[in-house]
């Protein structure tokens, strides 16, 4: 069979990260995520972990070299570890150079050993407070002893462990010292992220919820001393050394600082949707021509380069006139951030 085309967008942007949500399901609800009462998609309209694995080995034949599995929170679904292991056979071609996770770490203790055999090496967990009692008003029913406890097996396995947190003003702002000391003292990498316009959030508004990071970064420079870093590591954060600790902060800035110009990623739904953009409506259903094609991977891999051939410039979130522009209607849930 000939190589498949290579994933290159119309702004000669190469695509070499395909971000795989495989759930719509979570066992948290993050109130800036998810609404406490939500309906989740019936088990037919998901991908089967075969179909995932179809889907996924043709973007790495086409030149993704990352993949990071999301959800919701992806080590609810039944029988991950199976995609998981599935997957580490491209690692070992080399096609492959990572194979990772995003995950709020409830599920962790138990599968932390597993994905290490799979291969993962680094996990990114999402954590916004240190304090039990706040965790319990964030997640709605969360046990934060349950998170600690898979972020403590992540890292006796040797993954490399980095926090993912939202600033949330009004939620988290009084713990980021707490958060920078604790990262530094376990060796985490720490990475704040500004809250973007996703999904409808009924009365939340997320104007009051939005802390710049520009903000973020001068609240931090009271008590430590940041020095701006190059780290990239094949995502939008930027870096800075906290010289007092040693430890690295990174920022993930859609709204303060565009970062779309290096874009180099799209999402998979759990259904089989292709989104170009976080940031855009756009989308291709590549689960249909997947089940139309049941022997065939040349539709598929046309259906992909065509899709990589609508990714749009960017986003086009803006909160600088006090109103929120370029809101999306889908949950941050749905494609897994
Ligand atoms: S908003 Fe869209 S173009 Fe920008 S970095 Fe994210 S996915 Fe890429």
């Amino acid at each position: 069979m000939p190589q498949p085309p290579q994933l290159i967008d119309p702004f000669a942007r190469a695509i070499t990260y395909l971000r795989v949500s495989v759930t719509d399901r979570c066992d948290l609800r993050c109130f800036y995520c998810m609404s406490e009462h939500m309906t989740f998609l019936p088990k037919k309209e998901l991908l089967t972990l075969e179909e995932l694995d179809r889907l996924c080995s043709a973007f790495v034949s086409m030149g993704v070299q990352k993949l990071r599995i999301t959800g919701g929170e992806p080590l609810v679904r039944k029988g991950i570890m199976n995609f998981f292991d599935a997957m580490s056979r491209h690692l070992a071609t080399g096609a492959l150079k990572e194979l990772t996770l995003t995950t709020n770490a409830t599920q962790l203790a138990k599968f932390a050993q597993p994905l290490w055999d799979s291969g993962v090496r680094r996990v990114n967990v999402s954590l916004d407070t240190l304090d039990e009692a706040n965790f319990a008003d964030i997640t709605r029913w969360g046990k934060f002893q349950q998170v600690m406890d898979g972020i403590d097996a992540a890292d006796k396995v040797g993954m490399k462990v980095k926090i993912n947190a939202v600033a949330l003003k009004g939620t988290n702002d009084h713990e980021v010292h707490n958060m920078v000391r604790w990262c530094g003292e376990r060796g985490f990498d720490l990475t704040f992220i500004e809250v973007m316009p996703m999904g409808d959030m009924g009365e939340l508004d997320r104007l009051d919820q939005y802390w710049s990071l520009k903000d973020v970064r001068k609240t931090l420079e009271q008590e430590w001393t940041l020095s701006d870093i190059p780290l990239n590591t094949g995502g939008p954060a930027t870096y800075v050394q906290v010289a007092e600790t040693g430890g690295r902060i990174g920022f993930i800035t859609p709204l303060t600082h565009n970062f779309c110009e290096s874009c180099n990623r799209v999402r998979l739904t759990c259904t089989g949707q292709l989104y170009m953009c976080l940031g855009q409506e756009d989308d291709a259903d590549l689960r249909q021509v997947l089940r139309t094609n049941p022997d065939d991977d040349r539709p598929l891999y046309q259906a992909i380069e065509n899709a990589i051939a609508r990714k749009p410039k960017g986003h086009d979130f803006d909160y600088s006139r006090q109103t929120v522009v370029g809101q999306v209607s889908r949950h941050m849930s749905h494609t897994g951030g």
